[in-house]
């Protein structure tokens, strides 16, 4: 192969791949193993002590899970990359390595439910505090600053909320406040957005979702621009990650720390899994985007719809930011709309034929939930009006299916209603 670097197209397939190592082998073989052997205790003691790369045990590293490292690392424009058990583990390791008691985040009050809880509710036991503030308005976000604010996070897209941050422009603020900007990608992936390059500093993912793509497995992953200097002033705690390992002090210290004493590594299986489905991911975002669009539309258009969320219609608050900072390739898989109230969604779920109810997204097959009575349902119903769910809402992540028999299934299930 040449030097040139590849497209992104390209890379989805072939970066990270060392097929030499695999004895040639064309896909990263699993390495079902909880350790390796080493033929003499001076091998092992080199390895445990840093001097010589090497596997000792799955739950500190695993080749296959190093595969599905350098794979997003090359897609997302990373240094490098901590795979993990499930993106809530991502999230999980990357904010334990940079926060301690008495450290506060400003974060986006639309953040997918179990971050949300995870930050509103089980890091708060740890004396973390959190303000939540309006993805949209990083005049908010300044607002909230305070003298003990050490991190920023945003998701690219909300979900369910269908809210865009501008990126680059809370990534300055953060920087401004000394803080790094962790984006949690997983609803655009990196076909639609690097959030690196607009000047984010951590990027997590559920790779369970789109980078899978087939609802096969369960993964996470935490990448690092290495751009983030973890100032001495702020982040004194940094310093020995920093001297050990330069610019990868986070990922040392996600990796060091919090991974492998949590134990959140990632399955081997599953991230082989993930790779197959990575192959194949600018293939599927084009198809999930425009599939997306054509049935915004085409809900906004029925008589029995009474409104639709989607950042590609033009009159969302969110359509210019997405338009540009999505490139104009699409503005992802993920729609809701709302119907007369939350009788005719459940009406409309139990009449759907080939859209699948269930609880997840980013899958190949179109898939449909009513949050309000699942994900959100043990929450009081205040909070649920005040993150922007409600009775009348549902779901869809759209599919790569023909756009024909989507709409075809939403059209014969909405007129028996
Ligand atoms: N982040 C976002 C935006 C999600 O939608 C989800 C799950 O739906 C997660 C994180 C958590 O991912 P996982 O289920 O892999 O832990």
């Amino acid at each position: 192969m040449s030097n040139k670097e590849h497209s992104f197209d390209t890379k989805v397939i072939h970066a990270g791949q060392t097929p030499d190592a695999w004895l040639n082998s064309t896909l990263a073989p699993v390495f079902q193993s909880a350790a390796h052997r080493f033929p003499d205790a001076e091998g092992l003691s080199r390895v445990f002590a840093g001097k010589e790369p090497g596997h000792i045990y799955m739950r500190l590293r695993n080749p296959t899970n190093e595969a599905l490292e350098r794979r997003v690392s090359a897609l997302e424009g990373a240094i490098g990359a901590v795979a993990t058990s499930s993106g809530m583990a991502a999230i999980t390791d990357a904010v334990l390595a940079i926060l301690k008691a008495g450290d506060h985040i400003v974060a986006g009050n639309s953040l997918f439910m179990s971050t949300y809880l995870l930050f509103t509710q089980v890091i708060k036991k740890f004396g973390i505090e959190v303000t939540l503030v309006d993805p949209m308005k990083p005049e908010e976000w300044k607002k909230a600053v305070k003298p003990s604010t050490r991190l920023f996070f945003a998701e690219t897209i909300g979900n369910p909320v269908m809210d865009v941050p501008d990126l680059a422009r809370l990534a300055a603020v953060a920087h401004d406040a000394g803080c790094p900007l962790v984006v949690d990608n997983t609803l655009a992936t990196p076909w639609l957005c690097r959030p690196l390059d607009l000047g984010a500093d951590i990027v997590v993912h559920s790779t369970t979702k789109f980078l899978n793509g087939h609802g096969s497995a369960v993964g996470g992953i935490i990448l690092d621009s290495g751009k983030f200097g973890w100032p001495d002033d702020r982040y004194a705690d940094f310093k020995p990650f920093k001297d050990r390992a330069g610019a990868r002090a986070f990922l040392d210290r996600v990796w060091r720390e919090i991974h492998i004493n949590f134990g959140t590594s990632a399955a081997p299986w599953h991230s082989y899994l993930t790779l197959i489905g990575i192959d194949t991911l600018a293939l599927r975002m084009e198809r999930h985007c425009r599939n997306a669009e054509a049935l915004a539309v085409w809900l906004k258009a029925h008589p029995k719809v009474k409104w639709v969320n989607y950042p590609g219609l033009p009159d969302h608050p969110a359509h210019p930011v997405a338009r540009s900072q999505f490139k104009g390739l699409g503005f992802g898989g993920l729609l809701t709309f709302g119907l007369a109230d939350e009788k005719a969604c459940f009406e409309l779920i139990r009449r759907l034929k080939l859209v699948y109810h269930l609880a997840n997204l980013g899958d190949c097959k179109t898939l449909i939930i009513h949050p309000w009575s699942s994900q959100y349902v043990s929450f009081p119903e205040d909070r649920r009006r005040a993150l922007n769910i409600f009775p009348d809402l549902l779901r869809v992540s759209v599919g790569i299916e023909a756009i024909d028999d989507i709409i075809g299934d939403f059209d014969q299930a909405l007129s028996q209603l």
